[in-house]
């Protein structure tokens, strides 16, 4: 009997066997796709993010 999983990135059926090297994905190009993924994540929550606050010009006209 032979587990089947599906790929992370693609959901391509993945045989879990030694000789699916990238299991749980379903090549080295998804596992890659998928390390990009976390590694912009990373910069996502670690990077500073841009909150200004929305122009507040509407006062200009209403002295
Ligand atoms: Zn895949």
């Amino acid at each position: 009997m032979t587990t089947i999983v599906k790929c992370p990135t693609c959901e391509k059926d993945v045989r879990w066997v030694p000789e699916s090297r990238f299991r749980p994905f379903c090549s080295d190009r998804c596992k890659q796709i998928d390390l990009g993924a976390w590694a912009t994540e990373k910069y996502k929550i670690g990077g500073s993010q841009q909150d200004t606050p929305p122009d507040e010009d509407s006062h200009s006209g209403l002295n």
